[in-house]
């Protein structure tokens, strides 16, 4: 089957819209399972639009290559646990990288150099754009390429989580994009030049590695938004060499929101946009393992219970904790039991709570939480000293004081839940080690904290049981 070229526009602009309506829907709880299907929708009519082109031939090869594709993805998604999914989406901003350097490549040994003497004036002119495309093309390419193997590598824990911190890494960072500045010069104007693109693609490589390595713990959700970015922009550049409109727009919607996302994450944590973009950013601190920080106080699942019964606010704070243990449900199951009791109960969020954006959300949407009880960091971030308990299930860093009050802490500025405010403080986890950021919690010395040691679910049921 095959579409007319007008008939291939109209779909792709309808398959566009639809992509705009999906990052619409997705940004609002209610409305993203609507979302979710006008993306689906959205991407079927791109899919069959771009095979049913007459420009494309071996629609067989492309047939086949997408079943492959779709077998090993269903198997993956099926398989992957909802803490994996940064990971997962690291390892496929990192298949987008790497398929913009072969469109790239492919582009460009695809032109015939040799009659570049012969071209007018307005043939140079597009031979230029072309290899400006190409350039730019396997150079994002590249940089989100290892830029994202290094994030996986980081979140699945195979990397060293910490800062690398080579001397003199900003300028490092700074004459990488110098010498990639000149080559892309060179490129143009000699009409191409294979070496020249081979250097700049190795250059490119070792960049966004160094990018990603030198960026610390703590600050990883940042990094993955920004490779988000990167791999919308690899692949509108992509949409370029190809002469593909809805893939130019696709990854610009992509590319521009992945930027916004990443501006968001910068200002939950307080970093500046441009350093996240140089790479390297709150990485000039001291990991503090000498303090001592005195005794804490263990408390058992019984005596939270007779606390709760006597509170009349309650507040709780999850964190990459409740993923682990699957904690969600008795979560929920706790908080009716206790609404039922007339005590009110809220949840508090921060943005980088879990290992995604959004992770919490999600993780209370699929246990059935209603949304008006789910409030961000800004919402409820005064009534702490207002509430009689806060329950903090399996959350650290995002509740953790020294980011307030210790400027040499490594999550020094980035805004938490004051949760210490509180009359009573709880925390959930299974010992005294630290979290993402690698660094000690004060919280857990403070003389209104107490830590009820366990899996996060275990020790919710035992509190409901007990209720
Ligand atoms: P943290 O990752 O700081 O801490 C999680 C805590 O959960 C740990 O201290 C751990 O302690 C505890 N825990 C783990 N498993 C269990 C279990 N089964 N039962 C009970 N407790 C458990 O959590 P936060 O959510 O507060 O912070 C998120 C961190 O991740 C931040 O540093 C953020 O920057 C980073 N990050 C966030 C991303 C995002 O987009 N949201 C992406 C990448 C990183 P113990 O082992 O003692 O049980």
């Amino acid at each position: 089957m095959e579409f007319s070229q007008g008939l291939i526009s109209a779909a792709y602009i309808v398959a566009a819209l639809l992509f705009i309506f999906s990052l619409a829907g997705l940004s609002k709880q209610q409305t993203a399972e609507t979302g979710n299907w006008y993306g689906i929708v959205g991407m079927a009519i791109a899919l069959i639009a771009t095979i049913a082109d007459p420009r494309v031939d071996n629609v067989w090869i492309i047939l086949v290559t997408m079943v492959i594709g779709a077998i090993i993805g269903l198997q993956l998604a099926k398989k992957v646990e909802m803490t994996q999914m940064p990971e997962l989406v690291a390892i496929l901003h990192s298949f987008v990288g790497l398929a913009a350097v072969l469109v790239g490549f492919n582009s460009y040994f695809e032109m015939d150099h040799s009659v570049a003497a012969t071209f007018t004036d307005s043939q140079q002119m597009a031979d230029n754009i072309h290899l400006v495309e190409v350039f730019l093309g396997v150079f994002i390419g590249s940089v989100t390429f290892t830029g994202s193997i290094v994030a996986f590598g980081k979140l699945r824990g195979i990397i060293n989580s910490a800062a690398l911190m080579l001397p003199q890494r900003h300028k490092l960072n700074l004459v990488a994009g110098i010498i990639a500045i000149i080559l892309l010069v060179t490129f143009v104007q000699q009409g191409g030049g294979d070496n020249t693109l081979y250097l700049m693609t190795f250059i490119a490589l070792v960049f966004g590695w160094h990018l990603v390595a030198s960026i610390g713990g703590a600050d990883m959700p940042v990094v993955v938004s920004m490779l988000n970015s990167y791999s919308g922009w690899a692949a509108a550049a992509a949409g370029f060499m190809l002469d593909n409109d809805l893939l130019i727009v696709t990854g610009a919607l992509v590319g521009s929101s992945g930027a916004i996302l990443s501006y968001i994450m910068c200002k939950a944590m307080n970093r500046s946009f441009i350093s996240v973009i140089a790479g390297g950013f709150g990485t000039n601190v001291v990991i503090d393992t000498e303090t001592d920080y005195g005794d804490h106080i263990e408390i058992n699942a019984e005596s939270v219970a007779d606390m709760l019964n006597g509170a009349k606010s309650v507040i709780i704070t999850p964190g990459y904790g409740m993923a682990v243990a699957q904690a969600q449900y008795p979560v929920y199951e706790m908080t009716q039991a206790l609404k039922a009791k007339g005590i009110d109960v809220r949840f508090a969020i921060h943005p980088v709570a879990g290992r995604l954006p959004g992770h919490m959300n999600v993780l209370l949407a699929e246990a059935k939480v209603p949304y008006d009880i789910v409030l961000s960091m800004d919402e409820i971030n005064d009534d702490f000293a207002k509430t009689d308990v806060v329950l903090v299930i399996g959350a650290n860093d995002t509740v953790n004081p020294a980011a307030a009050e210790d400027p040499t802490s490594p999550i020094a500025g980035m805004p938490v839940l004051e949760v210490w405010h509180a009359k009573n403080v709880i925390v959930f986890k299974r010992s005294m080690s630290t979290g993402y950021a690698g660094v000690q919690n004060p919280l857990f010395f403070k003389d209104n904290t107490q830590m009820l040691f366990g899996d996060a679910k275990d020790s919710v049921e035992q509190i409901f049981k007990a209720l």
